[in-house]
């Protein structure tokens, strides 16, 4: 049996910003919010049936908690968890307080942080606020991941965001460097009226590869509910919400080593499993995805991929178990 290894807080939906394609769909206007008491209950919880080593605060936009965000990622490091906040680094308005902000945090137990930016991103928190909360943290010897937003015809790229020459002078070539990696992260929409274009290079964006969210991570979010992945799919997939806030969470995490279809994720991921379709029903058009979770999304979502997959998975059912039962042995012993 695999015991989850991070928890995750969709702490708000509230956001500062309003990124037309936002997978949670935030806004200022959303106040679904967590309450301090609810987080430490989720936390509490989580360290006592596995010993977690790492708590991921995220939403919407977690520094929008304000004292309950530094007393929660406290009481995070009491339980001996280190805590990771994803950010869009509105609170970040010079260097001097993105410092100051951050400093208070690092002592209280946070030590990696993710800045989401990018042509959405930017229309409500121009690049100078990362690049301050940037310099900041890595200053204080934070890791720091920069997430960029990532498809055809963007402004912001991750080239130009290295080639900006306060990044060039303050980061790239100064010691901060090691502590800052710039991802491409693949920006994709959840709406069937929008059609994003990507590069014709990219091919397939999405990887032969088994999630490892499903069993290792588990998501408190605002509406009270418990999603047994990453938390990304929690509006767009309904059978990822596994329960609800104050069951118990072991329970709820058992069901999930009943249902095939994620123990197949886990094992295959999305894009073999969809594979599998196509081999089953050769009539069947299965679009280009760009993320993962994307794929993912339209197994679940598609019926006729359902009636395919329901009527065909005795087929691979046995060995899938068994790679299955291999996976969670090498996990266990900490060989992947
Ligand atoms: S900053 Fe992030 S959470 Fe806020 S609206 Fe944009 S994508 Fe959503
Ligand atoms: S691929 Fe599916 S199971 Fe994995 S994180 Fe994405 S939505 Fe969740």
């Amino acid at each position: 049996m695999l015991n989850p290894i991070q928890a995750v807080v969709l702490t708000t939906f509230k956001c500062t910003a309003a990124c037309p394609e936002c997978c949670f769909e935030c806004s200022p206007d959303n106040e679904k919010i967590l309450s301090y008491q609810e987080i430490v209950s989720f936390l509490e919880q989580c360290h006592k049936k596995w010993n977690m080593r790492r708590v991921i605060w995220s939403g919407g936009e977690c520094f929008l908690l304000g004292e309950d965000l530094k007393r929660g990622i406290a009481y995070a490091k009491k339980l001996g968890m280190y805590s990771r906040c994803v950010t869009n680094g509105f609170w970040a308005t010079s260097e001097e307080i993105a410092y100051e902000k951050l400093k208070e945090l690092h002592q209280l137990g946070l030590e990696e942080l993710n800045l989401s930016t990018g042509d959405e991103h930017q229309l409500y928190v121009p690049q100078d606020r990362i690049l301050n909360a940037t310099i900041a943290a890595a200053k204080l010897n934070m890791r720091v991941v920069i997430s960029i937003e990532t498809r055809e015809k963007t402004n912001v790229t991750r080239e130009k965001f290295i080639n900006d020459p306060r990044y060039q002078a303050e980061i790239e070539n100064t010691e901060l460097k090691k502590f800052v990696s710039i991802l491409s992260a693949i920006w994709v929409s959840y709406h069937k009226d929008t059609v994003f274009e990507y590069s014709e290079n990219s091919e397939d964006y999405v990887e032969y590869k088994g999630c490892d969210s499903l069993f290792e991570s588990i998501c408190l979010t605002p509406n009270r509910t418990i999603v047994g992945c990453c938390g990304l799919s929690v509006e767009h997939i309904p059978e990822m919400t596994i329960g609800n806030f104050g069951e118990d969470l072991s329970e709820i995490l058992e069901k999930q080593f009943h249902d095939f279809l994620k123990i197949w994720l886990y094992v295959d991921g999305p894009k073999k499993i969809l594979d599998y379709v196509k081999e089953w029903e050769n009539n069947i058009e299965i679009p280009k995805f760009m993320h993962t979770c994307q794929a993912c999304a339209f197994i679940y979502q598609n019926k006729r991929v359902q009636e395919i997959i329901n009527n065909n998975f005795k087929k691979c059912y046995t060995e899938v178990l068994e790679r299955f039962k291999a996976k969670q042995t090498l996990k266990n012993a900490k060989i992947i």
